[in-house]
């Protein structure tokens, strides 16, 4: 009975997971801008405000080390298996979008840049959607884009049971404490508002763009040469402002698995 009643919650677990992965991308962005909202006007604090939006600089850039630099571009391999449980636990805990979703999303974005069916540039979504686009973890994924991750049992598991843990996480935090939700809230609509900027300005106009804000996009500037190469979308240290570069240098990568901007940047 107990391995029967076992067997149906984990069916049950997964039906669930299942229904959030369809919706958990717009359920996201609606809770968390619209409470970010709601903390602003009724529980404003400067100090608060302005932990929050440094937390979600941080947010943001130790999301892009995980889906950007390493779940989409393969720039690194991880030193050992606590620092990857530990990236796996940053996308969760940061809202950053499952890294499957978030892969494909973005491979797709340099296979087609700017034409169809390129997922992240105003050219072919809008800007709106380019902004708030978070991947859809219900996508039908085309294998061949992806199938280092498919293959992947531990990105397999972070993407099935991404938003259950997710909204899990978020429920407890209001529980504790409504306002530390709201903050949240309002870091992780800053950290997607950095991602949005990035991705609209870089691709707005006739070529892509490099932004002048490097250490607002923690490296991620200069999105025109991240575009010009397989090779060049490998490397690290993007710019001499690649903050995101230090932090995988120094705590993250073994270091035989990097590869150097060539010239002066090395
Ligand atoms: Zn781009
Ligand atoms: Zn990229």
């Amino acid at each position: 009975m107990l391995i029967l009643g076992s067997g149906n919650n984990i069916i049950m677990v997964k039906k669930i997971s299942k229904y959030l992965n369809r919706y958990g991308a717009k359920i996201t962005i609606l809770t968390v801008f619209l409470t970010a909202l709601y903390t602003l006007f009724e529980h404003f604090n400067y100090n608060y405000l302005l932990i929050s939006l440094i937390a979600g600089w941080i947010m943001y850039g130790l999301s892009m080390i995980v889906n950007h630099r390493y779940m989409s571009h393969s720039v690194f391999e991880a030193k050992n298996k606590f620092v990857l449980y530990l990236m796996y636990s940053w996308v969760v805990l940061f809202g950053s979008g499952s890294p499957l979703s978030w892969a494909y999303s973005h491979r797709l974005h340099h296979i087609y840049t700017d034409v169809p069916p390129d997922p992240q540039s105003p050219k072919t979504v809008g800007y709106i959607k380019t902004f708030f686009a978070w991947p859809s973890n219900s996508t039908k994924f085309k294998s061949k884009f992806v199938r280092d991750l498919i293959q992947n049992k531990e990105v397999m598991f972070v993407h099935t049971y991404y938003y259950t843990f997710f909204f899990s996480y978020l429920i407890l935090l209001m529980i504790f404490s409504p306002i530390l939700f709201g903050y949240v809230c309002l870091s992780i609509s800053f950290s997607y508002s950095l991602l949005g900027i990035l991705n609209t300005w870089a691709h707005s106009g006739n070529s892509i763009k490099s932004i002048p804000l490097p250490i607002l996009l923690f490296g991620e500037e200069n999105h025109a040469y991240h575009h010009t190469s397989v090779a060049a979308s490998r490397v690290v240290n993007t710019s001499q402002w690649d903050l995101q570069g230090v932090i995988i240098k120094n705590f993250l990568a073994k270091s035989d698995s990097l590869s150097y901007r060539k010239a002066k940047l090395k």
